[in-house]
């Protein structure tokens, strides 16, 4: 558990599933304020925010599309109108769908691009806004992925969006570095959430997935959201601009394990 961050003020995008959902969790245990920001699916909202406040924290939500730019002022506006403050931004929201790239519909790809990248820009830009204007020595996470530097076929508009919100989180950490504002991105392995419920329901699919983490077994969204509870922390307060990758090894090369290669 993180002291400091009792008391403080969090926005969480596409927090009503997955790993948003288990950091909102998280962030009311660790006794915070917690922005639940959902976009169409309200279910196990309410229950997430009884939870917060059975822990100690504090919580409300709002609906938003985070693709949309006067959703994301709005709901940066009305974290500040409910808690009287902004202090850490945990860009989220996200998706992703399968389609070889030759026939992926222009549609499509500005779909992903505005959620993964946009979304995570507009969320950025509006913390960035507050907390300069407030001086506030704020926290941004940007969800990212393995996939900001693994390739990944029919998936050429998620791995696009996650490559840029790895540049974006390095450019907006330099620039901001000297207003004690810090911005970093997680980058998750496979997780267990609904944006792979269909995949691992079947059992090869989810034996061909494990068998890429050298740890053996997927992340539980829990495990993400201890990494976003310490990076907002002041245990991270040096840290800046890094991609922190929770991924059981998945980066590393698991093709090499028992000396292959
Ligand atoms: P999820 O589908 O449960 O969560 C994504 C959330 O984003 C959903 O609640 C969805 O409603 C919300 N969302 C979608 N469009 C939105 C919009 N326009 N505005 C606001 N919210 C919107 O899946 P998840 O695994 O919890 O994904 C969370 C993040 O983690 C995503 O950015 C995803 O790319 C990333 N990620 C997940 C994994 C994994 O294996 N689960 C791995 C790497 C990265």
């Amino acid at each position: 558990m993180y002291p400091d961050l009792t008391g403080k003020t969090v926005v969480i995008t596409g927090a009503a599933t997955g790993i948003g959902q288990a950091i909102a969790l998280r962030f009311g245990q660790e006794k915070a304020n917690v922005v639940i920001n959902y976009h169409s699916n309200h279910d196990g909202v309410e229950e997430t925010i009884a939870k917060i406040k059975e822990a100690g924290g504090q919580a409300i939500d709002v609906q938003g599309d985070m693709s949309n730019e006067e959703d994301a002022q709005r709901i940066v506006q009305t974290a500040h109108d409910t808690f009287g403050s902004m202090d850490i931004m945990i860009n989220n929201a996200g998706m992703e769908n399968e389609v070889p790239s030759h026939e992926l519909s222009l549609d499509d790809w500005n779909k992903v691009i505005n959620v993964n990248l946009t979304g995570a820009f507009l969320g950025s830009r509006e913390a960035l806004r507050y907390m300069l204007k407030h001086n506030i020595k704020g926290s941004i996470i940007n969800m990212s992925s393995v996939h900001e530097i693994i390739p990944w076929p029919h998936f050429v508009h998620y791995t696009a969006s996650k490559g840029g919100v790895k540049m974006m989180t390095q450019t907006l950490a330099m620039e901001y570095a000297p207003h004690g504002i810090r911005v970093n991105g997680i980058a998750p392995g496979a997780i267990n959430t609904p944006i792979n419920a269909e995949k691992f329901e079947d059992p090869d699919k989810k034996e061909a997935v494990t068998k890429l983490i050298p740890m053996g077994y997927i992340g539980e969204p829990e495990e993400i959201a201890a990494v976003a509870a310490w990076l907002a922390s002041s245990e991270a307060s040096y840290v800046t601009g890094i991609t922190l990758f929770a991924d059981g090894g998945m980066t590393k090369y698991p093709s090499f394990q028992g000396g292959n290669g």
